[in-house]
């Protein structure tokens, strides 16, 4: 199966062919399918297996569909990573996909003042990629609010319970829209990150790279 086969949309499609990728890995023929169609998503999976775009992809097609004309900017999806450096990966992944399809990407993290940040979210964007603590930082700020979210993926699970991070995780959801899409990834399945996703999730469909 190929991308085209998938049903990605044109301008998503004409990336993935500047960046090489001739080929869906698994965790991408079977995410794909099952977040176009609006499903929640429980993947186990690490890094390397293709999962970024497992999620990015179908996540870029559905912002791209939403109605004509398109709805006013703001967080569409919001992707949460435990680290910068995971973050800045991701959004840069994101950018590069979404390079023709007009939407636009902020990265949030700590350690950095928030000043350019907060500009970057009053410019317009579409999809947020943040850690949890800054995220609650400028939602406390009221410098982006999440009541347009309808997609929320959680990523790298189990790192964000090494870090401590689950508090905010469940604090960062109650802020969330109740009906919305959920993806939810993780490379292990540890009892505490396995309430999480029993908590989050809305009859996932669930995938395995
Ligand atoms: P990830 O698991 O998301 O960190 O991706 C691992 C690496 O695989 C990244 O460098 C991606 O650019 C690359 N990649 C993801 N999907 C594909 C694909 N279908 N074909 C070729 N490379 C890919």
């Amino acid at each position: 199966s190929s991308f085209e086969e998938l049903g990605l949309a044109p301008p998503i499609l004409a990336a993935l062919r500047r960046q090489d990728y001739s080929t869906p890995t698994p965790i991408q023929l079977q995410a794909i399918p099952p977040i176009l169609r609006g499903r929640d998503v429980q993947g186990l999976a690490q890094t390397g297996t293709g999962k970024t775009a497992a999620f990015a992809l179908p996540i870029l097609h559905r912002l791209m569909q939403s109605a004509e004309p398109p709805p006013p900017r703001g967080c569409h999806a919001l992707v949460l990573s435990p680290t910068r450096e995971l973050a800045s990966q991701i959004a840069g992944n994101i950018r590069t996909y979404g390079r023709g399809t007009g939407l636009r990407t902020a990265l949030l993290y700590g350690g950095v003042p928030k000043q350019a940040q907060t500009r970057t979210l009053a410019n317009g964007i579409d999809i947020v990629v943040a850690t949890p603590g800054r995220l609650l930082d400028h939602l406390g700020d009221r410098t982006l609010s999440l009541v347009a979210t309808g997609i929320f993926v959680l990523d790298e699970a189990d790192h964000m319970l090494d870090l401590g991070f689950i508090a905010d995780i469940r604090r960062i959801v109650t802020m969330l829209p109740p009906e919305r899409q959920n993806l939810f990834f993780s490379a292990t399945m540890p009892a505490e990150i396995a309430i999480l996703a029993r908590d989050l999730l809305h009859d996932p469909v669930q995938v395995e790279a």
